[in-house]
């Protein structure tokens, strides 16, 4: 390595360093438990785990179920847990409490939020999505058109040509506010604005939004949202989903999925569905406990955030990366826009290697992940990384191509799970 190579690198360790001792964030960090030698870049796909949280499990376990059996119900309080969990995740993502309820997946919220949608507009028949959306998002939505029949029809753009693709035909917007592959971000507000001048509703997916910086679907005028548990959450492997639900649709919408927990009156037993009023009715069946007292405790560690400065150093972490590795690794392209306004928290390279990039980053310590077709994705999540953590990842990744570590057959066999 050239001396002045050696200067500059040590020159962007020290400014990494200075950052981090003024890093509003840094108190932060010990609400997690992360494992030694690991620099973790992979929030966006699955949060980490919250410290305290395997004890207060064992407490749902061993004492709520192990001893309160059936009378958990009541006295352990899990029939409120999904409203209690809601109120959380509400504040996070700018939605009054009575908006939001808790349970199931993403996907199944996205065949929840869309077929209420489209009892609000009988009249008209396009779902309209982004071509480059998470597929279950377009899977769900085209399930759900051939289910309907009646013409009813999945219509695709790009970000580019969604504007004028929003014609009087189409009922609903079905968008991601953050592109799960290049993390290029959508204007939520000005969208909805022009969704909504041409009639049409405007749902929202925020699976790499909430928990990442502030939302603000209220404000924004949403019509309907859903989002994960398990990414900027920490709520756990599959944990549950939410959704959210505009007041002003909160009584007019028709739950297809009219399940007994979104009745009225559940435990009346009748024999006809009557919907509960408000948010109540997007319930569908019995809320998972285990996984949603994870979730519950895993919001905890939001507690008195600002996300205001979480966005802040996000972008902070996002810059530092993008010039790091860009200094160091000049192959890589990088497919994120520079533009903070215009990203979520995530930085994607793309190079035609990246698959096995990536498993020989991940075998020398640092965890991203890869999504088809090259694209090497690195989630930045600022309630635990340090900007010192993005310099030693840059350096890894550096030396991961430097020295050809990838080059390796065990790095080019795609496990199930990429
Ligand atoms: C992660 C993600 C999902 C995941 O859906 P699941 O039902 O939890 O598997 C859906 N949509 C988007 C945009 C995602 O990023």
């Amino acid at each position: 390595m050239s001396i002045a190579k050696q200067n500059q690198d040590t020159d962007m360790m020290a400014s990494a360093q200075e950052s981090d001792r003024l890093d509003p964030l840094k108190d932060y960090r010990p609400r997690f438990t992360l494992p030694e030698g690991v620099i973790y870049l992979d929030g966006n796909s699955l949060g980490v785990l919250p410290a305290g949280l395997s004890d207060r499990m064992s407490d749902v376990i061993e004492r709520q179920w192990g001893e309160r059996l059936v009378r958990g119900w009541n006295d352990a309080g899990w029939i409120d847990l999904p409203s209690q969990v809601a109120g959380k995740i509400a504040a996070l993502v700018g939605a009054g409490a009575n908006c939001v309820t808790v349970g199931d997946s993403t996907s199944i919220n996205v065949f929840k939020v869309l077929s209420a949608a489209l009892s609000l507009r009988p009249d008209r028949r396009v779902i309209l999505s982004d071509r480059n959306n998470f597929p279950t998002d377009l899977y769900v939505a085209d399930g759900l058109t051939r289910l309907l029949g009646q013409g009813y029809e999945l219509k695709l753009a790009t970000a580019d040509t969604m504007e004028e693709a929003v014609d009087e035909t189409v009922v609903a917007v079905l968008l991601t506010e953050v592109d799960y592959r290049t993390g290029e971000r959508y204007d939520m507000e000005a969208m909805t604005r022009h969704i909504h001048g041409r009639g049409a509703l405007a749902i929202w997916d925020l699976c790499h939004s909430a928990g990442a910086f502030p939302v603000h679907l209220d404000a924004a005028g949403a019509d309907f949202a859903i989002g994960c548990g398990y990414k900027y959450l920490n709520g756990g492997p599959g944990a549950p989903a939410f959704l959210y639900v505009a007041e002003r649709h909160l009584n007019d919408v028709a739950p297809a999925l009219s399940g007994w927990m979104g009745h009225d009156a559940p435990f009346a037993f009748t024999t006809d569905y009557r919907p509960a009023d408000g948010i109540g009715r997007m319930k569908v069946g019995t809320p998972p406990i285990l996984s949603l007292s994870a979730l519950n405790i895993a919001l905890d560690a939001f507690e008195g955030v600002d996300m205001a400065l979480v966005r802040q150093k996000s972008q902070e972490l996002c810059d530092r990366f993008i010039a790091e590795v860009e200094h160091r690794c000049p192959e890589l392209e990088l497919v994120t826009p520079r533009v903070r306004e215009q990203r979520g928290s995530q930085v994607s390279f793309r190079h035609p290697e990246g698959y096995a990039i990536m498993q020989a980053l991940i075998a020398n310590g640092v965890i991203g992940d890869f999504r088809a077709p090259d694209i090497l994705r690195f989630g930045m999540t600022p309630l635990y990384l340090r900007h010192t953590d993005i310099v030693a990842a840059a350096e890894i990744l550096e030396r991961v191509l430097r020295q050809k570590l990838w080059d390796r057959e065990e790095y080019r066999t795609r496990a199930k799970v990429t």
